[in-house]
């Protein structure tokens, strides 16, 4: 470091400047007025060496004719790089020492090297009917993520031809005033080179992240049921510096069937019967997941009752099937027309049994026991 610069002195500064700058800092800098503090130290012992060298006439000499000149700062934090009492104080004015330093202590992250970093989980939701969830079926989801920009791989910077770096002059280091005190370090813009050999990537805006829209295909497994979660690995946000992308978590609803319900793997079906089918008996189409079954619907059926057809049912995770459970659903006919009216009229006089006895007899029960 220039010698000139730790004492805020042209290189041509007379003695009496030199012992008068010496005296200033000192006053500023000592370790007894700054116990315990590190940084102060260090600077106050290179304010002393500069203090030395250039009061002994011998040596500055040597020093001045051996070139004054800083050596380029080494990539990394803030170094301390001389003070300059030629401009006016700027920026906060730190109480403490320390907090003077605060830059210097903890270097802005910006200087770190790019660490790995997963890519955050996505979530979604895809919504299918009753038998496509039953049997499964591919859907696809839109999803919009981050992930690295292609044109840089993710460098947020191309390869161009070499040019001096503007941040930096071509000079490498970036300085950087605090009050008086001045501070340089290895410019970010080209790493301390001076010259650029690389150039900002324009479709990322040098962020090495562009924000895209994908469709994923989400294969929805046989048997899936309402709120199942289906995870695809690897198709969250894209990672950071080489770390793996997050898993998109697809929520699966399942539309309502107006025929079926779900109960555990059994699906239960209400099918509509007639009057007269249920009466006399009938063969009847039942849809199931195989294709259209027949199912005989025996003579006097009543409404309500159940058919069991085993091994129809959704498909279970151990490889097996539910059943197929059906439930006789009687539609009573609309009557308009007068023939049929009559026939109905006819119909209750030769079927004239008393479809309520039960109900009677209970009520009866009920009333004699609270009497
Ligand atoms: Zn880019
Ligand atoms: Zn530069």
């Amino acid at each position: 470091m220039d010698h000139y610069a730790v004492l805020g002195l042209e290189q041509g500064a007379s003695a009496a400047d030199i012992k008068r700058a010496y005296r200033r800092l000192s006053r500023r800098y000592h370790p007894g007025i700054n116990p315990g503090d590190r940084a102060a130290q260090a600077l106050f012992e290179r304010i002393n060496e500069a203090y030395e060298t250039l009061t002994d006439p011998v040596r500055r000499e040597q020093y001045d004719a051996s070139g004054s000149v800083a050596p380029r700062p080494a990539a990394g934090p803030l170094q301390f790089a001389g003070f300059d009492f030629s401009v006016a104080a700027h920026g906060q004015q730190a109480a403490t020492f320390t907090e003077l330093f605060a830059d210097v202590l903890h270097p802005p992250a910006e200087v770190e090297a790019a660490r790995p970093e997963h890519g955050a989980d996505l979530h979604a939701a895809v919504t299918v009917s009753f038998l496509d969830a039953i049997r499964g079926v591919q859907r696809q989801v839109v999803v919009t993520r981050q992930d690295a920009c292609a044109a840089c791989r993710g460098a947020g910077r191309v390869t161009a031809s070499e040019a001096r770096c503007a941040q930096c002059g071509g000079t490498g280091a970036v300085r950087w005033a605090r009050g008086h005190m001045v501070f340089a370090r290895s410019c970010p813009g080209c790493g301390g080179t001076g010259r650029l050999r690389h150039q900002r990537c324009a479709p990322c805006g040098a962020s090495g992240r562009v924000v895209r829209s994908d469709a994923v295909p989400v294969l929805v497994p046989p048997g899936t049921r309402d709120g199942a979660r289906v995870r695809l690995p690897g198709q969250g946000h894209g990672g950071r510096a080489g770390g793996r992308s997050g898993d998109l978590h697809v929520t699966v609803h399942v539309a309502p069937h107006p025929l079926c319900v779900r109960n555990g793997d059994d699906i239960h079906l209400y099918v509509p019967v007639a009057v007269h089918e249920a009466v006399l008996g009938a063969r009847i189409a039942v849809p199931s997941l195989e294709g259209t079954v027949k199912l005989t619907i025996p003579p006097g059926t009543q409404a309500g009752r159940q058919f069991r057809l085993s091994g129809r049912g959704a498909p279970t995770a151990g490889g097996e099937r539910g059943d197929l459970i059906v439930h006789v659903n009687l539609v009573l006919p609309e009557v308009l027309d007068e023939r049929s009216r009559e026939l109905m009229r006819e119909f209750g006089r030769l079927n004239d049994e008393d479809v309520r006895r039960e109900l009677r007899e209970a009520s009866h029960q009920t009333t004699e026991r609270r009497t």
